[in-house]
């Protein structure tokens, strides 16, 4: 029997020499870069601020001169979804930024931008209108808000668009990084990981690696892309196109620290004005991948925005799996050498 099951450490995530997971104070200098690196820098986004412009988009595309396609990559497909005002569909290996549009039908306040239904009163639905049931509506409900949970108190029927510019995590423990065979995807003096595409066989071995399902392969040749954080721009002291483009700062760009007191500040600041179900996402380092490079502040269940609530990085357990096999062989080994002893006796 192996020393490792399980339930044991190795297999937990509480595993202190698992180099793989866990927090890391230094990500950049853990790497190998000398202590003169400079700061790691990444994204805060707001997405309670987010208008669904897509302006980040299409930075994105131009600086980096990516191919117009479909939800499916093909390239120079007109790539309309017919289903959404997101026409993305999702993040790609031609989309390295995807602005998720989320629509509830829900009576919200504050802070995204509300419509009413068509009416006569100016698109408003007057009070006098038939109520409209809703399970679990009482029956001496009476009033508006009672007998239909998606009116305000002002009497307002709403829905809210929740929209979210989504992009690769530039995560602490990368494990596409952690996988790739040929060195194309490094980790840079700037803490952002980027994969080189003239280095890149197409292997694939990174696109199940991540636990987003941000790194994808071109159809024509399999090679990998991903957003590289504006690399190049960083290196000519530029802020990245998309945190350039966007014009209401939904998409923050600096030091991961400043970042990370900054969201926690706009966090508080909501939760004091009673936004409910704000919280951040990819802030905590504790978290499965020792906390995001690009994280975010979201209105609702990270769900709701197509992303995974409990990231784990992939190569979480290579340690005690390799263990594992070591053990099992070494077995193996003793098991032979001693009916070899045996039988020449
Ligand atoms: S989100 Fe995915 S592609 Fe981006 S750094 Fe993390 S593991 Fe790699
Ligand atoms: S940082 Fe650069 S590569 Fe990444 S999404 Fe923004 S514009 Fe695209
Ligand atoms: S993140 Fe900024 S640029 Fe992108 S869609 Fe939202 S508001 Fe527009």
């Amino acid at each position: 029997m192996t020393a490792i099951s399980s339930a044991s450490a190795a297999f937990t995530g509480e595993d202190p020499g698992n180099r793989l997971f866990g927090p890391v104070p230094d990500v950049t200098g853990d790497r190998g870069y000398a202590d003169d690196h400079p700061a790691r820098v990444g994204f805060f986004t707001d997405t309670s601020v987010c208008i669904g412009c897509k302006a980040c988009e299409v930075a994105c595309k131009e600086w980096n001169l990516l191919p117009m396609d479909d939800a499916k990559g093909t390239v120079d497909a007109l790539g309309l979804t017919g289903a959404s005002y997101d026409n993305t569909g999702m993040l790609g290996a031609n989309s390295w930024r995807h602005v998720a549009f989320v629509e509830q039908s829900r009576a919200v306040d504050l802070p995204m931008p509300t419509v009413g239904l068509p009416g006569a009163d100016g698109g408003q639905r007057p009070l006098e209108d038939p109520p409209v049931v809703h399970p679990g509506v009482p029956a001496s409900a009476t009033t508006a808000e009672q007998t239909d949970p998606q009116r305000t108190s002002s009497g307002d029927r709403e829905i809210r668009w929740l929209m979210s510019s989504d992009v690769c995590k530039h995560c602490t423990h990368a494990a596409c990084l952690d996988v790739c065979p040929t060195g194309s995807l490094f980790r840079t003096e700037f803490g952002t990981v980027v994969v080189q595409e003239d280095i890149c066989n197409g292997c694939g071995y990174c696109v199940p690696a991540c636990p987003y399902g941000v790194i994808d392969q071109r159809q024509d040749d399999g090679r990998v892309f991903k957003c590289t954080l504006c690399y190049d721009r960083l290196t000519d002291g530029l802020q990245p196109a998309c945190a350039s483009a966007c014009p209401t700062e939904s998409i923050q760009f600096g030091d991961l620290d400043a970042l990370q007191a900054r969201a926690d500040e706009r966090l508080a600041a909501l939760q004091t004005k009673g936004v409910e179900g704000a919280r951040l996402y990819g802030r905590d380092e504790t978290d499965g991948v020792g906390g995001a490079g690009a994280f975010f502040l979201l209105l609702d269940e990270p769900e709701v925005y197509g992303l995974p609530p409990d990231p784990v990085v992939t190569t979480r357990d290579l340690p005690a799996m390799w263990r594992s096999v070591g053990a099992g062989a070494a077995m193996v080994v003793g098991l032979v050498a001693s009916a070899f002893v045996g039988r020449r006796r």
